[in-house]
């Protein structure tokens, strides 16, 4: 990566050097669809959801909507943002990390149980990625998936976000269209 210079206290700044902090974390890395697209594409689509249709400008939620996922799969810690990126930034995105150590099932299922305490700048940041992922999933499924595999997983992702109801209404509204056309293509 070339130097990350910039002032994280200035709201463009954090913003930028968060994409080019987390499009370097992510260099090697492809989502899990058949065109095996570059993994940035889904933070970048987080930042999309968030800013362009949903109106949130705040840029420590853009900012962190764009690292939300170095910490939990890339080699990247928690005080390397800290110290680039400050410490409310590092609080959202651990908000936001899974807890690798513990096996898949329980990771899911703390992931709804934790929902509703997150921090409300947290909450946008997962209710972004739940709908950016069912975007992907109804356009570009990961290799191999069977329609229950699909279905479980557009479940799960409700469940999660039914814990954090009255957060954003354009957000959650966002969530549940993307929700109704999956389910009505995989009955199909
Ligand atoms: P994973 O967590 O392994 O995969 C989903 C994650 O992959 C997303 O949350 C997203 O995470 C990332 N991702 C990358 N590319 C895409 C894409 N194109 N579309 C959508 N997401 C993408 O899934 P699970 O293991 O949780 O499987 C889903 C459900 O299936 C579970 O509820 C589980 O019970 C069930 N299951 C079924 C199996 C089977 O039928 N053989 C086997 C295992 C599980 P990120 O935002 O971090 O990039
Ligand atoms: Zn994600």
């Amino acid at each position: 990566m070339g130097s990350l210079v910039g002032d994280p206290s200035e709201p463009w700044s954090v913003v930028v050097m968060a994409l080019q902090f987390a499009a370097d974390r992510h260099r090697h890395q492809r989502r899990k669809d058949a065109a095996a697209s570059p993994y940035i594409n889904h933070p970048i689509a987080l930042v999309h959801l968030l800013y362009q249709e949903a109106g949130v400008s705040d840029p420590v939620v853009l900012a962190s909507a764009l690292l939300h996922d170095t910490v939990e799969d890339t080699d990247t810690s928690l005080a390397e943002l800290e110290t680039h990126f400050g410490a409310e930034i590092a609080k959202v995105v651990a908000q936001v990390t899974d807890d690798k150590s513990l096996p898949k099932a329980v990771r899911k299922q703390q992931q709804v149980a934790h929902a509703s305490s997150l921090c409300d700048r947290a909450k946008l940041i997962k209710l972004a990625d739940k709908t950016a992922n069912l975007r992907d999933l109804v356009a570009s499924p990961p290799v191999g998936w069977s329609v229950a595999r699909c279905q479980d997983y557009c479940h799960w992702a409700k469940q999660v976000v039914d814990q954090l109801r009255g957060t954003h209404p354009t957000l959650e509204a966002h969530f549940d269209q993307v929700y109704e056309a999956a389910i009505a293509q995989m009955a199909d």
